[in-house]
């Protein structure tokens, strides 16, 4: 139904889906940092310690990433975990919706947020053609508006494997970039 959701920047949340959902049904499409997390506290989301969500084979490699900084993302280099979660669903009513969540990509700065809960980018859902999920390199993504770019493409009954290749050809083609995409197409 166009219905948008999502949150980023937040540091306290551990399910960020639920909060994004939360998000959508509001009247608002996007909270991001410190107002997502006033906003989860106002709907009962329960905020944890940000220790929780550290791992040691996560801060071991941020450590060492202090001394030997990982290239920026490229064509040629995608960080070694990048974590992001896709999901898009179709149900028997013929309802499409599609989630993204990620931690980002390795030493990004603070404040960088990548395309996953950019509308459009990292994520899309469109009952009257699908529903799209994406991963890569966050910035070629967003600036192809990767997510709507597939779905849109499924105009005309188009079979969403060869749609969803194109998408990911484009993303190179245009601008360097390199990814992935869970695309589906309506009943
Ligand atoms: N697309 C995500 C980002 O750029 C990373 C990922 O897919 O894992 O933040």
């Amino acid at each position: 139904t166009l219905d948008a959701g999502a949150v980023a920047g937040v540091r306290r949340v551990k399910n960020v889906i639920r909060l994004a959902r939360r998000v959508m049904e509001s009247p608002h499409t996007l909270l991001i940092a410190q107002g997502a997390e006033i906003f989860a506290d106002q709907v009962g989301i329960p905020l944890i310690d940000n220790n929780e969500l550290k791992t040691p084979e996560l801060i071991k490699q941020w450590q060492t990433y202090q001394t030997n900084p990982p290239p920026l993302p490229s064509a040629e280099y995608i960080p070694p975990h990048c974590d992001t979660v896709g999901c898009v669903a179709v149900d028997c009513h013929g309802n499409i919706a599609a989630g993204t969540s990620t931690g980002g990509m390795d030493f990004k700065p603070v404040g960088r947020v990548g395309d996953s809960p950019i509308i459009g980018a990292g994520v899309y859902a469109d009952n009257l053609f699908g529903g799209a999920s994406a991963t890569g390199w966050g910035e070629s993504i967003t600036r192809v508006v990767l997510a709507k770019f597939a779905v849109d493409s499924l105009q005309g009954n188009r079979d969403p494997h060869p749609a969803a290749r194109d998408a990911i050809e484009m993303l190179a083609r245009r601008v360097g970039g390199t990814g992935g995409i869970i695309l589906a197409d309506r009943l």
